[in-house]
């Protein structure tokens, strides 16, 4: 059974490969097809973009799709910079200007309420209807100096209390194990197990 991962992400697609092998669904990426329009990502929330790009890429080539859609959620930003995360100091993306917006929007706010979360929606979707949702969510605090050098985003600035360290100094195997993206998908995969059996 071939599924699209509605991502240009080759890495992406390469790990829910590995994820699932033995299985026999066949994993797709955007990249096979080269003539379709991107979606348009313009939700209130993760939920309502995982949904449009999921039936967007299924109306587009007829696939079962799945599609995620994540970001930062910091409680003294009223939530912020949420489904802006990837943009949050506007174009062209850049993780650089992005982490010294939220760093600076951040000052003065003192460390016990810097208490914040990467969530991850994965909805699966086939032409015209939505199949199934779960969400995944990591909880941690903004740290002002970066930390580590593995991952991308706001990883540097996102402490973890329990693992005592950054997302960024995690090795990427447990990165995977806690994160937002990894918990939705490990509850994604039963669902979908069950759905295409
Ligand atoms: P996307 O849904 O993967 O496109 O992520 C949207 C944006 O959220 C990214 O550009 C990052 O700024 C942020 N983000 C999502 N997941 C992570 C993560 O695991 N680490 C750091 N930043 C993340």
């Amino acid at each position: 059974m071939q599924i699209l991962l509605a991502t240009g992400n080759a890495g992406k697609v390469r790990e829910l490969r590995q994820i699932t092998a033995g299985s026999d669904w066949e994993w797709l990426g955007l990249d096979a097809f080269p003539g379709v329009t991107e979606a348009v990502e313009d939700g209130d929330t993760f939920s309502a973009n995982a949904r449009r790009k999921a039936l967007h890429y299924a109306a587009a080539t007829g696939l079962l799709v799945m599609a995620d859609d994540s970001g930062l959620e910091v409680d003294a930003l009223g939530g912020e910079p949420g489904v802006h995360s990837a943009y949050y100091a506007g174009l062209p993306r850049d993780d650089g200007r992005n982490n010294a917006r939220l760093i600076a929007e951040l000052r003065g706010v003192p460390e016990s309420e810097r208490t914040a979360r990467f969530r991850c929606v994965i909805v699966v979707a086939r032409p015209g209807e939505i199949l199934l949702e779960t969400d995944g969510a990591v909880e941690g605090r903004i740290i002002d100096e970066p930390r580590g050098s593995n991952g991308f985003g706001y990883d540097p600035h996102f402490f973890i209390p329990e693992q005592n360290c950054t997302t960024a100094e995690l090795p990427p195997e447990i990165k995977n194990q806690i994160s937002h993206r990894g918990r939705a998908v490990r509850k994604m995969l039963p669902l979908l197990n069950e759905l295409t059996r």
